[in-house]
């Protein structure tokens, strides 16, 4: 070994030492000492491991100890904390599937506690006092709300159509239009799904145009299903043409297929009475003659995530049946926040009120100007100059792949805090406590007030009074 290396590597601390330290003690006191430990053996190994890799010329003479002390404390206080945590989502995306998509309301908190927190009848049936099917507390609900016969509730979309396909085709053949062989969030692609299923996918039309008979010509006596999907998160405009659902069912029905259709997000309200884009409902979808209809729990219905499949009861039972659904079958803490969720649906009010994902959707834009107005008077009082804040008018989404063109317009805190570059303040409210995760746009930082929840105003403030201490001490 070169013997630079060797010096660097002797002058690394042990672990007793380095948890013994008085520079360490504030952050170790509270933790078990097991899991203090095994941070600084990381830390330890890391700066072994880059030592032994770096190239002879390139070693420092001496060990950079300020660098390893800062990392030790980062380690030490990324442990204490949980890693999945709450963060403020000012990115105005409102279903934002990297930061846990749709907040739930209250109601719902409130009987996943209830219901978590005690044993409960998940699967018991106590009217007859014998073994009931977890299956049985939503069905009532959801046929009610939809108009649906029977209804099946698994782990989450993505889980529903693999059952869908396995259940329903596998083996043969699914006919799919060109223009919707989706890709989301590059976890779900309807081509891989429909390979794991078991099912053969069928490509018909073109990218861009796609007609009845398109699909008329390719059944053949191996086809078993007519699938439509949602295109949730992108648009084909201009030279365009899709079947809509009332032809493909006909068709369907003359030849004997299932027509399925899976509608991504999945909204029981009509959005466009409330001044949005319209959206296909589920309620409209099962009405057109679908035999069954695919959505999540977690998009524009606000809910926990989980896979809907409704429709028929004779296509239900079927998927019940199959031994996949025994493993997407989804948990109590999901039926119970589930339940909770479409119970608000039995009064649209109520379901627009306590929604958060609803409620952040219909914001009035009155509502939006007057909470910037408020932050940024704040902000200015406790940290103005230094912490430059505007109003400024700003685009968010609804996201989750619904109304992918929709901008959302609304007001968002437009951030400075020179000599700070943005990207470099966007990095520290991002490691702020809570994170609070912001986008970057004409050279400021931008929180846009729509996504922000009322019960994070304060929290937000508390964020940048981190933030902000931690500036001024350099
Ligand atoms: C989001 C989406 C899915 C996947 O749903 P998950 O609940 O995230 O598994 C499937 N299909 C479409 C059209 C979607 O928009």
């Amino acid at each position: 070994m070169d013997p630079k290396c060797a010096t660097l590597l002797r002058q690394l601390p042990q672990v007793d030492e380095l948890l013994r330290h008085s520079r360490l003690a504030p952050l170790t006191a509270s933790l078990p000492r097991p899991w203090a430990a095994a941070q600084v053996r990381r830390v330890l190994a890391a700066h072994r491991d880059k030592i032994g890799a770096c190239p002879a010329e390139e070693l420092p003479p001496r060990l950079n100890e300020e660098a390893l002390w800062r990392e030790l404390e980062q380690a030490l206080a990324a442990a204490a904390r949980p890693s999945l945590r709450r963060v403020i989502n000012a990115t105005g995306v409102i279903i934002h599937t990297n930061l846990g998509r749709s907040p739930l309301a209250a109601a719902a908190l409130e009987q996943v506690r209830e219901v978590a927190a005690h044993y409960n009848n998940l699967e018991y049936n106590l009217a007859r006092g014998e073994r009931g099917s977890r299956q049985d507390h939503l069905e009532g609900l959801l046929t009610e709300l939809t108009g649906a016969e029977a209804a099946l509730v698994v782990n989450n979309n993505a889980a529903a159509v693999m059952l869908a396909l396995n259940t329903l085709a596998q083996g043969k053949e699914v006919l799919i239009s060109r223009g919707q062989l989706v890709e989301i969030g590059g976890s779900f692609r309807l081509p891989e799904i429909m390979a794991v299923s078991g099912a053969i996918l069928k490509e018909v039309g073109t990218t861009n145009k796609t007609y009845l008979h398109d699909y008329e010509k390719a059944i053949t006596t191996e086809t078993a299903i007519l699938l439509k999907v949602h295109p949730s998160n992108f648009r084909i405009l201009g030279f365009t043409h899709e079947v809509a659902l009332p032809d493909l069912v006909s068709l369907g029905r003359s030849y004997g297929l299932l027509v399925v259709e899976d509608l991504g997000s999945g909204c029981l309200i009509d959005l466009s009475r409330y001044g949005l884009e319209k959206e296909p409902t589920v309620q409209e979808t099962l009405k057109a003659g679908a035999d069954l209809v695919l959505f999540s729990g977690d998009k524009l219905l606000g809910g926990p995530q989980a896979g809907l499949a409704l429709g028929s009861r004779e296509v239900v039972a079927r998927l019940r049946l199959n031994p996949l659904t025994r493993a997407l079958r989804p948990d109590k803490l999901t039926l119970a926040a589930l339940e909770a969720t479409l119970r608000l649906y039995l009064e649209e009010p109520q379901a627009l009120a306590a929604l958060p994902t609803l409620r952040m959707l219909t914001r009035p834009l009155p509502e939006l100007a007057r909470q910037a107005r408020a932050l940024a008077r704040v902000i200015k009082r406790r940290w103005g100059p230094r912490l430059q804040v505007k109003i400024r008018l700003s685009e968010g989404r609804v996201g989750g792949g619904a109304l992918p063109l929709l901008p959302l317009p609304g007001y968002a805190l437009a951030l400075s805090l020179p000599p700070l570059a943005p990207q470099q303040l966007e990095a520290r409210l991002r490691q702020a406590t809570p994170p609070v995760i912001a986008r970057v746009e004409q050279e400021a930082v931008l929180l846009d007030l729509r996504t922000i929840l009322p019960e994070d105003r304060q929290v937000l403030l508390t964020a940048l009074q981190g933030v902000m201490g931690q500036f001024e001490e350099g």
